[in-house]
């Protein structure tokens, strides 16, 4: 049994990437049908809420019977627990609960809409129909006198029949966004267009992806594992990655890829590739105080310093405020990662003075990392809109060794979306003489780690891509 399955079987929810993998091959199938004009999935996964407890399809057809028939059958579907001639709810083979909804093609917005959700949302949208004189309902927006249909065909013409502007699902919560909305102040949202590089990349030695730490003679192979990795870094248009060791000085865990006593020293370019900038970065625990647990001169060898804290969970509010301030203070730390839980959680033994903090990070450029991939997840979205609206920058990663996780990106920008974080306010969507002045916090830009023959690194242009 997977550790999906594990958590459906304990009715609890699981990843959003557990279940979009699911989501995506029923939506595949649903779009080759010829009976199919368009199909997507809604509900928590369009949202890109952290976790999902079921998955939500919604198709538009004018012959549904053979498209419910034809999602019954499918491969991934273990079981149908209810069918009628428009809908079918059963689970996946990973015993996921599944539903599939199929509306008529000019009802299609209003059913995206209300399957899409969340019912704060949908209520608050319904209370405003009301009052302009309509009603709202799953299949469409109707005059409330007369009940003729007034619109459904998409959400972008209901959202402007309320007088809304449109709402990005991952904006949609019920928690403020209508009225953003109504005052025409729906935030620009950062984009995974917006993305030009990951600033947390984790060389393997296992996968082949760099040299292996514990023999930094052995050149960076490109192997085709790395150039997997470059290539979707390539397809992303991105412009630089960081490759970060892993540094504990006296952890017990294991999670160490650079020992103490390696000797830091640059290393080759990792590809004949002068596309894409190689950034050299160094991930280092946060002491229960505050410090880095790592020689000065290893870090002066890095480019980008990540500070994750992963241990010493349980201190004081007091006690977790000096630690992070001193973090940010530190001109050496970039950017602090917390893989074991939401930083800002609700979680007691997470707790710390928010305001001061975020002041910390913000005045000393220090970003705060939103981690793309499953459990490794930066700070809550609630943590996120508190430092995004206190000027501090972020960090959208991946903490990737291969080509798939880098492509996990995407999650990653939806839970700075469910911030409201714009693209200005993420380090990585930065042209990379921009961002080499942020990573040197004021200190002279250093010399490339890598060579990089037509990287152009004067001004605050681009990096060439491509052949000159
Ligand atoms: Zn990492």
């Amino acid at each position: 049994m997977t550790r999906a399955q594990r958590t459906v079987a304990t009715g609890r929810t699981v990843p959003t990437g557990h279940a979009m993998a699911a989501a995506e091959q029923a939506v595949a199938v649903l779009e080759r049908l010829p009976e199919v004009e368009r199909a997507t999935y809604a509900g928590a996964l369009r949202r890109m809420c952290d976790a999902v407890d079921r998955v939500e399809i919604v198709a538009a057809s004018t012959d549904p019977g053979p498209v419910v028939s034809a999602f019954c059958a499918m491969g991934l579907i273990a079981r149908i627990d209810r069918r009628d001639e428009s809908s079918a709810t059963g689970s996946t083979r990973g015993g996921l609960p599944i539903h599939l909804h199929v509306c008529r093609p000019r009802r299609w917005g209003a059913a995206l809409l209300h399957h899409t959700g969340p019912p704060e949302h949908h209520l608050e949208l319904q209370q405003i129909a009301r009052h302009l004189g309509y009603r709202l309902a799953e299949d469409g927006l109707f005059d409330a006198e007369t009940t003729n249909m007034v619109d459904a065909r998409t959400e972008e013409h209901i959202y402007r029949r309320l007088g809304l502007a449109y709402i990005p699902p991952t904006l949609r919560s019920g928690a403020g966004e209508i009225d953003a909305a109504l005052h025409d102040s729906v935030p620009t949202l950062v984009d995974c267009s917006n993305i030009r590089g990951d600033l947390h990349l984790h060389p393997d030695p296992a996968l082949g992806l760099a040299p292996s730490a514990r023999g930094h003679d052995q050149a960076i192979d490109g192997s085709d594992l790395w150039r997997g990795l470059v290539e979707t870094a390539r397809a992303s248009q991105y412009r630089y990655l960081a490759l970060v060791d892993r540094y504990v000085a006296r952890s017990p865990t294991a999670w160490m890829t650079m020992p103490p006593d390696a000797p830091a020293r640059p290393r080759p370019p990792p590809v004949d590739d002068s596309t894409i900038f190689v950034l050299r970065g160094l991930e280092v625990e946060l002491g229960p105080d505050g410090s880095l647990e790592c020689p000065s001169g290893t870090l002066d060898e890095c480019d980008v310093v990540i500070a994750s804290i992963r241990s010493h969970l349980d201190q004081s509010p007091a006690a977790m405020t000096s630690r992070l301030v001193r973090a940010c203070q530190n001109p050496r730390v970039n950017i602090i990662n917390h893989r074991t839980g939401c930083l800002g959680s609700a979680r007691p033994h997470l707790g710390f003075d928010r305001e001061v903090v975020c002041e910390a990070a913000a005045s000393t450029g220090t970003a705060l990392e939103i981690t793309a991939l499953g459990d490794r997840f930066g700070p809550s979205v609630e943590f996120g809109q508190h430092a995004r609206g206190a000027g501090v920058l972020f960090s959208i990663t991946t903490d990737a060794s291969s080509a798939v996780e880098l492509s996990a990106m995407r999650f990653g920008v939806a839970r700075a979306q469910r911030s409201w974080v714009g693209p200005k306010q993420v380090i990585n969507t930065w042209p990379i003489a921009k961002l080499r002045r942020f990573l040197a916090k004021g200190r002279p830009v250093p010399d490339a780690r890598y060579e990089h023959p037509r990287a152009d690194l004067s001004g605050g242009g681009e990096v060439h891509a491509g052949a000159p």
